[in-house]
């Protein structure tokens, strides 16, 4: 154990972990010390014989389990972006071993004692506004987990969640597992009509990395999915890769997610209901912007409504397409993407593939850089001395405008078989000042497919418009300026958090931007500014089925978790009931179907929450409204608010009163139904 590196502290290039020196055998028994530290540190602050205050309770509880903490980032980490058998293997024992290690320090009644005392005594502490924000989080956060019930309940509650956190891993492996079990292998080069050189590249690539070099294969990964969709001429295989797509965790063999989400959905509504709550949602949602879920279903039926006629009518003109090419078949999920990709061209003229072919990979990185410079006057020098979790992950210094370090960024960007797929951002370490001046490490994982042979990787606007969407969040962890690690950066409430990220999107799209970076990949040729003028009116069609797709997965998230008792139910079943009640586009699937909707069922991220998106665009487009209207999409005084209040104010206020602060007024909805598309 003496030579765990995971247990000592990282003497290299800003404290970053040493991966190349981490193996797996080392998790096990570093995470049995780190969890012993940790209980030992509770015990201390539970017999400490001097009254409850905040520097013996609170702050206590924030220096405790700091090891722990370390170690786990590390672990989920690499669970991202390097599974295997055996790292599966120790998530399926630790995330549950985690979940009730946790549960018990909530539960823990002389523990709560002490920290409701503080909370009682908190109008006389004298206490500084983000030292009382953190008394008021924590208190509530015991409130939540079942602090104060009765002990039968409160066992009942820590049974529950472990064995949540349990079908959560379960659920994302069956899913994982479907992904990696599939491959489709095109043979020749009828099998790629209609598909443009990039998408014929990362085919060629995909199919060597998989042992069948001078052939082309087509995965589950969306980013190999989609392109396929919308550009093969071959129906027969869109509607095999289709199927395949959407039939993940629900293929009835052994990776099979019915069961699993049933039971997660049965024990979410018991949870609820043992914490006073009438359903699952109106426990998640007590703790958002939102606040209850009557708000939320407001917002998703008011967008809903005109987002449905549109995509109706949207259907009846791809139908229309097929007829007049002589096409005798109806209008099927497979063929969506195809033909509107057509209609989009016809319509405006407008080729994805032109614009692909202007996104290099590293020049969309250097985008977001530069938007984070213009705005946020920060650089970004890159490191090669820095310990990386992967050969493809590069790390860069980021520092303020006098030069002073702000943080290490590392990004991620390959597709790999052994990485999740989706994209995301961690903190390797969150920005504090609990005992000296903490700076954050923060990660971006994307999944660009390679480029062909001698050529770089090139992003569809979709990618880049993640990649800058994934850089939000980092921004948010990287300006992070709080005291306490509780409140530090991207901890704020769920239908919050995605205000930065999504915001974030806006700059991609600005003519400041692109005519700078969007350069094309073989003659360095700058997009030409009609190509930008077009693909700016373009932007709006293809916002009815986006809008479609992602609602339906919202409906049936707050449709499954609103239930009362969920004992025995199908949620397949129920989500079939919930989207004929929509009427839902019969040629328009839900963008997750519930047996593979990992953001609701693989942990409790994003359950009873897919509606959050939404919600934050809300946020986002009356935010960058603001920048619109005064005349400078990077007018230094609100990105100095934007900062202040938003980028680098983490949970240290309840995000109204950041919103408020930072516009001046309540949220308005019509910048979201402008920029959908949708306003009247
Ligand atoms: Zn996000």
């Amino acid at each position: 154990m003496t030579d765990n590196p995971l247990l000592f502290a990282w003497n290299t290039p800003f404290g970053a972990p040493p991966f190349s020196q981490i193996k797996l055998e080392h998790f096990r028994p570093a995470f049995d010390a780190a969890i012993a530290q940790w209980r030992t540190e509770i015990a201390a602050i539970k017999s400490d014989p001097a009254p409850p205050s905040f520097d013996n309770t609170i702050l206590a509880l924030e220096r405790a389990g700091r090891t722990l903490d370390r170690i786990e980032r590390v672990f989920f980490h690499l669970v991202g972006i390097a599974s295997s058998d055996e790292i599966e293997a120790i998530q399926l024992e630790i995330q549950p071993r985690l979940a009730r290690e946790n549960a018990d320090v909530m539960l823990d009644e002389a523990l709560f004692a002490r920290v409701d005392a503080v909370h009682r005594g908190l109008a006389s502490s004298g206490i500084d506004e983000e030292a009382r924000r953190l008394v008021e989080r924590r208190h509530l956060e015991f409130k939540r987990a079942g602090a104060g019930l009765a002990d039968a309940k409160k066992q009942r509650l820590a049974k529950i969640a472990e064995r949540l956190a349990g079908l959560g891993a379960t659920f994302g492996q069956n899913v994982l597992g479907d992904e990696k079990a599939f491959l489709l292998l095109l043979e020749s080069e009828a099998d790629l009509a209609g598909l443009p050189a990039s998408a014929v590249a990362a085919a060629a690539r995909a199919a060597e990395e998989r042992g069948h070099a001078g052939k082309w294969a087509i995965t589950l990964s969306r980013s190999s999915v989609e392109p396929f969709l919308q550009f093969s001429a071959r129906r027969d295989l869109r509607e095999k890769v289709w199927r395949a797509f959407v039939t993940r965790g629900a293929g009835g063999g052994e990776r099979d997610n019915a069961a699993v989400m049933s039971e997660i959905v049965a024990l979410r509504a018991e949870l609820a209901g043992i914490l006073g709550y009438a359903t699952f949602a109106d426990f998640k949602l007590a703790d958002t912007m939102a606040g209850a879920p009557p708000a939320a279903l407001d917002l998703m039926n008011r967008v809903w409504t005109p987002a449905r006629v549109a995509a109706l009518d949207e259907a009846d003109a791809l139908q229309k397409m097929i007829a007049e090419e002589g096409g005798n078949f109806d209008l099927k999920p497979w063929d969506w993407r195809y033909y509107a990709e057509k209609r989009r061209q016809a319509l405006h003229d407008f080729d994805e593939s032109a614009i692909r072919a202007h996104l290099p990979l590293d020049n969309v990185i250097a985008a977001a850089f530069d938007v984070a410079h213009r705005l946020f006057a920060l650089t970004f020098e890159e490191r090669f001395d820095v310990d990386l979790p992967h050969a493809d992950a590069r790390a860069f210094e980021v520092k303020d405008a006098d030069g002073r370090h702000v943080a290490l960024f590392i990004g991620d960007y390959f597709a790999r078989p052994e990485k999740h797929s989706g994209a995301w951002m961690s903190a390797l370490r969150d920005q504090h000042r609990l005992d000296g001046d903490v700076k954050p490490i923060i990660i971006n994982v994307v999944n660009a497919a390679r480029g062909g042979e001698g050529a770089p990787a090139l992003l569809s606007h979709d990618e880049a418009r993640t990649l800058f969407h994934e850089f939000g969040h980092a921004l948010h962890g990287m300006l992070s300026d709080v005291t306490y690690p509780y409140l530090s950066g991207t901890n704020v409430a769920r239908d919050f958090v995605e205000l930065p990220s999504q915001l974030y999107e806006h700059w991609l799209d600005r003519p400041e931007v692109l005519s700078k970076f969007a350069r094309h990949y073989a003659t360095g040729e700058p997009i030409a500014d009609d190509l930008i003028a077009r693909m700016t009116r373009a932007r709006a069609y293809g916002q009815a089925h986006t809008t479609v797709e992602f609602l339906a997965s919202a409906f049936t998230d707050m449709q499954a978790h609103g239930l009362g008792n969920a004992d025995g139910v199908d949620v397949a079943a129920l989500q079939e009931a919930e989207l004929q009640r929509l009427g839902m586009p019969a040629a328009i699937v839900a963008r997750h179907a519930a047996p593979h909707f990992q953001h609701v069922f693989s942990g409790d991220g994003y359950s009873a929450g897919y509606y959050s998106y939404l919600w934050s665009e809300v946020l986002d487009a009356d935010a960058f409204e603001a920048f619109v209207e005064s005349g400078d999409v990077f007018d230094p005084t609100l990105a100095e608010r934007l900062k202040r209040f938003i980028y680098s104010a983490g949970g240290t206020k309840p995000p109204e009163a950041l919103w408020q602060a930072f516009r001046g007024r309540e949220p308005d909805v019509g910048a979201l139904l402008r920029k959908r598309g949708f306003a009247a």
